[in-house]
């Protein structure tokens, strides 16, 4: 179960700087792709053994002086909503303003954990303005300084212990998890709906002990999977959902709970930032994709010629990932919906394919004999062998080399489709790694 942290504050408290501190990437890691998730709104963090992901709400508004309070209002309550433990970071060189009573004021009213942050305590005397804290009624402020990195350590003691126990749910590990993403209004409760209906014979709720579960067992016609969140999805909350970040910060946990995502696209709209920001988070969580081009009955000229057009432009704003289903189907009319559910299936099973070394190298080494990585500097690489390795998330594979570090991005890139061509792994991430004999 993965768990998400929230940090929330005013601007120029140092949510950022945090939140950087804490998922250790730099703010001039900067995306090619203009509009994904930068890594300034979502990364993923790991302490004691404890993995988790960290969203800095302040990420998606512009980060000025004057922000309106009603934007801050609404990026807490996102956090309370949908994170695990809330940072609410404040400032003891700045003190206590009007903008971090109305903020404090919401969170008094939450139950989900909530750790007051007092941030640039750079050094002890500026400790003692920390008291200042307590009147915001949220506990015992807790010192630190995200620029040099004191106290952080302890924070994420504090933070790790606010988890819930893993393992709290009783999931069968072998029955696959899909989870429906995309943007507003793209059809993601209809399709839902499609799939279950209101009938309770299809559908179990899991009991989930310690907070609402967040599975729904589906067992007919041949199907037996979990669907994730789909009473978050159905629950419809209008009132946020005009922010892009909403959408956004509601898919993480749906994804990252999921083995394969199915993401909704509207097919009389484009694909637009807030489509490639989703597509990203599964990207980068690993995940199984099955595009869906939802509301295909009110597309007039259906012809072969259409789709194809579609479908290239699909995978031109994916690419350099463009091996995945994309399936042309109608939630409406109910067009294609067990086809989309049969083609997750499928993605699940590529995921878990295993190659047999033998099958591998008797398919690859011919390839790479014909077309050896190029040589550097003079020196030849060989690549002798190859192998998929045991227990991982997604097919990953190992080729050994004599000089691993000059087989570059192009040529594994090679490797990656050559393999893709062989067998069938449309749908999933596969990794290739290149090391030493
Ligand atoms: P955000 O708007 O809340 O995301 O705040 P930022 O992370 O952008 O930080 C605002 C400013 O405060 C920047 O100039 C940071 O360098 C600075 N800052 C952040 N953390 C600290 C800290 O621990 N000590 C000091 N002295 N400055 C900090
Ligand atoms: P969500 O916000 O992603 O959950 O989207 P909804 O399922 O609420 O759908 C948004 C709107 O699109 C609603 O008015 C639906 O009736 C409509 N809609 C959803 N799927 C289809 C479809 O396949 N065809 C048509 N014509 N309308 C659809």
């Amino acid at each position: 179960m993965g768990n998400l942290v929230a940090i929330v504050g005013r601007p120029n408290v140092g949510k950022s700087t945090l939140f950087n501190r804490l998922t250790k990437t730099r703010q001039a890691i900067v995306n090619e792709q203009a509009g994904t998730t930068r890594d300034r709104q979502y990364g993923k963090s790991e302490w004691v053994g404890r993995e988790f992901s960290v969203v800095d709400t302040g990420g998606w508004v512009v980060n000025s002086d004057d922000v309106f309070e009603e934007e801050i209002r609404k990026q807490v309550n996102l956090a309370i909503d949908e994170a695990d433990v809330i940072l609410f970071v404040v400032d003891v060189v700045n003190g206590v303003t009007d903008l971090d009573m109305a903020v404090a004021s919401i969170l008094r009213r939450t139950k989900k954990p909530v750790i007051m942050v007092a941030n640039k305590t750079d050094n002890n005397e500026l400790q003692y303005n920390a008291a200042e804290f307590y009147k915001l009624g949220l506990g015992d402020p807790y010192c630190i300084s995200a620029l040099s990195g004191s106290g952080t350590g302890e924070l994420l003691d504090l933070v790790v212990g606010k988890f819930s126990k893993e393992g709290e749910e009783l999931l069968d590990e072998d029955i696959p998890r899909f989870a429906v993403v995309g943007r507003p209004n793209a059809g993601k409760s209809s399709i839902i709906n499609a799939f279950i209906g209101e009938d309770r014979n299809i559908v179990t709720e899991i009991a989930g002990t310690t907070r609402d579960s967040i599975y729904t067992r589906y067992e007919k016609f041949g199907f037996d999977f979990y669907l994730v969140d789909t009473a978050g999805i159905r629950k419809k909350n209008k009132v946020n959902e005009d922010l892009e970040y909403y959408s956004v910060i509601r898919s993480i946990r749906s994804i990252e709970n999921s083995d394969v995502c199915i993401l909704m696209l509207d097919a009389t709209r484009g694909i637009e930032g807030q489509d490639l920001n989703i597509f990203s988070l599964i990207q980068r969580n690993q995940k199984g994709l099955v595009v869906v081009v939802n509301k295909w009955d009110l597309v007039e000229n259906k012809d072969a010629k259409v789709m194809k057009t579609y479908e290239e432009a699909i995978r031109s704003r994916l690419a350099p990932f463009v091996d995945f289903p994309i399936i042309f189907a109608s939630a409406l009319t109910k067009q294609r919906i067990f086809k989309v559910l049969e083609t997750a299936k499928e993605v699940y099973q590529a995921r878990t394919t295993r190659i047999p070394t033998a099958r591998l190298n008797e398919e690859m080494l011919p390839l790479i004999e014909a077309y050896p990585p190029p040589s550097n500097k003079g020196k030849y690489i060989k690549i002798k062998y190859c192998t998929q390795l045991p227990n991982t998330q997604v097919p990953s594979f190992v080729f050994f080399a004599n000089l691993p570090q000059y087989v570059k991005e192009p040529y594994k890139r090679f490797l990656e489709n050559k393999i893709r061509e062989k067998w069938v792994l449309s749908g999933t991430p596969i990794n290739i790694f290149i090391r030493q004999k």
